[in-house]
């Protein structure tokens, strides 16, 4: 039997693509290697004892287009923070937090205020972000469209000083220019590096803050209700209903495409014909298994600690533990702070101080874990250490992880009153709750390569002036595409790909 497409890999891209290609009519075969669909977007007991179901590897979602959940039918909820971040600090031997709320209100006022002794840091913080918003909110539309060109995409935005330094000038230039606080600066930056392991001072940097201050206009992180998983179960309904046939433990491992057609083999010698295929692999997997050349692309660099707690832990500054995690909480994140935790990584060494940020889901949706934990005052965080780049771990990867563990919960610990390690969920064999997984782990666990979280280096939403790509998904070979993160608008949980892709395939006719 012969398929319209076939889909390689079943993780959120391509099960979206899948379900738009079987929605217009096409027969469609999914082929995905590991025992489970999802790829990055799993939640997973990861803790047997306990009845909490951690999104394991992502966790928020901005991207996904509104317009792709009506498209779809998809019944799936995303709950906004009241609180945007809380970033602990000490001055003058005293401890403090910069609260910042999603909402600009007083109290967010006054915690600039008493970080830096003004109110200008506070307006200057309102006027960027508003500048970026107004850009977002004519952007993102666009990611369902047809790419525009660079100058199409500026004559589109037509703020031409917030092109400039948002596009042309690397993100070190606006934030040293706008903002006079090391700290402020730093949360601020770190949008700019979440999974790029790049200096501010590299365009790199843009790209990756422009993808996360943009989704759906807006630019915000909600939690999703019932965790990543929810979402794969959800598409996985979408896709069964529309006739999608999803087949796991079948890693594609052979290529041929001919004028004919594209023919598939798995490792385990089946074979599958088509007209298309889309690979939701990373385009690196994709090449190798074509036999060809990848371009290079930056490796992933940010460690996953994920935690189980029995109760939140106390700060030493006094404020309300379930205000200052509800949001995002940043440790060791000053604009220095990160400078200086590239160049250490950079050189070969793992942060002393280590950067990182930590999330507590369960504040906002408490439906991750079972009544019994939530009644008894369980929690989930979920701590996103930066600049640990793939290299670090190669050597040893059990041991860089210990040690990159430590000075994660070292750093944290500096704010906290009850160390972490004193309030974490303990297994009957006396083992704390904590699962880390390094860059070479994700690429172990869910093919991303070198742990890079967007399958390979984002691309700015837009092509440059003579591309001829129109989606952003195609490959020189017209029979294959990419519906994965790594297709140009790409990266994150976003469904952007899958859509895009299969608006491509269904342009053939
Ligand atoms: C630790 C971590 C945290 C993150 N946090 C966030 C976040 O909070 N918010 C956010 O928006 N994004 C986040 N991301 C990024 C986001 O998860 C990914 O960019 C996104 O999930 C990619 O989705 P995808 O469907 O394109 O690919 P994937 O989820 O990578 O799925 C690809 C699938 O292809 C399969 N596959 C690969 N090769 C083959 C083969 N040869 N044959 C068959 N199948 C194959 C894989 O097994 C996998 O299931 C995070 C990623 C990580 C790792």
């Amino acid at each position: 039997m012969k398929y319209d497409a076939i889909i390689m890999g079943a993780g959120h891209n391509g099960l979206i693509a899948a379900s738009y290609l079987a929605k217009a009519g096409k027969n469609v075969l999914m082929l995905e290697a590991a025992d489970e669909i999802g790829g990055a977007t799993a939640s997973v007991k990861a803790f047997k004892e306990y009845e909490a179901r951690l999104s394991r590897y992502s966790y928020l979602v901005a991207l996904l287009p509104d317009q792709i959940v009506k498209d779809l039918g998809i019944n799936f909820e995303t709950l906004s923070r009241e609180i945007s971040s809380f970033t602990p600090y000490v001055k003058d031997g005293k401890d403090y937090g910069l609260h910042i709320s999603r909402i600009w209100d007083k109290e967010t006022e006054e915690s600039f205020k008493e970080l830096t002794g003004s109110d200008d840091e506070g307006k200057a913080w309102q006027e960027f972000y508003s500048e970026v918003e107004k850009v977002a909110q004519k952007m993102a539309p666009t990611f369902l469209e047809p790419l525009r060109t660079r100058s199409e995409m500026k004559a589109l935005i037509g703020q031409d000083k917030t092109w400039d330094y948002l596009i042309e000038k690397p993100m070190s230039e606006v934030i040293k220019t706008k903002f006079t606080n090391d700290i402020v600066r730093g949360v601020v930056l770190t949008d700019a590096l979440i999974g790029t392991f790049v200096s501010a001072d590299s365009i790199q940097s843009n790209i990756c803050f422009l993808y996360h201050l943009m989704g759906n206009g807006t630019g915000e992180w909600k939690v999703p209700r019932g965790g990543m998983g929810a979402l794969v179960k959800e598409l996985e309904r979408v896709a069964t209903s529309l006739g999608v046939h999803i087949k796991t433990d079948s890693e594609v491992n052979q290529i041929v495409s001919t004028a004919d057609g594209v023919s598939v083999q798995t490792s385990a010698g089946q074979r599958y014909e088509a007209e298309y295929l889309l690979s939701n692999a990373a385009p690196a997997h994709l090449d190798r298994i074509l036999g060809k050349k990848s371009k290079d692309s930056l490796p992933g660099s940010q460690l996953k600690i994920n935690m189980l707690l029995r109760k939140l832990p106390r700060l030493k500054s006094g404020a309300d533990p379930k205000k200052a995690f509800a949001g995002t909480f940043h440790i060791n994140e000053s604009y220095e702070e990160l400078e200086r935790a590239y160049v250490t990584s950079k050189n070969g060494q793992i942060p002393e101080h280590a950067p990182s940020e930590m999330y507590c889901h369960t504040l906002t949706d408490p439906t991750i874990l079972s009544e019994e934990l939530s009644e008894k005052g369980f929690h989930t965080l979920t701590l996103f250490g930066l600049h640990t780049p793939a290299e670090l771990f190669e050597k040893d990867n059990a041991e860089a992880k210990k040690i990159a563990q430590q000075r994660c919960l070292d750093a944290l610990n500096t704010y906290l009153l009850d160390p972490i390690e004193s309030v974490l969920a303990v297994n009957s064999d006396d083992s704390l709750c904590i699962e880390v997984k390094s860059p070479l782990d994700l690429e172990k666990d869910v093919r991303l390569p070198s742990g890079n979280i967007f399958h390979q280096d984002l691309n700015f939403p837009f092509k440059e002036e003579g591309d001829t790509q129109v989606w952003g998904v195609e490959t020189d070979d017209p029979r294959i595409f990419i519906c994965g993160a790594g297709a140009q608008r790409g990266g994150g949980v976003s469904g952007i790909p899958g859509h895009n892709a299969a608006m491509a395939v269904l342009a053939k006719g």
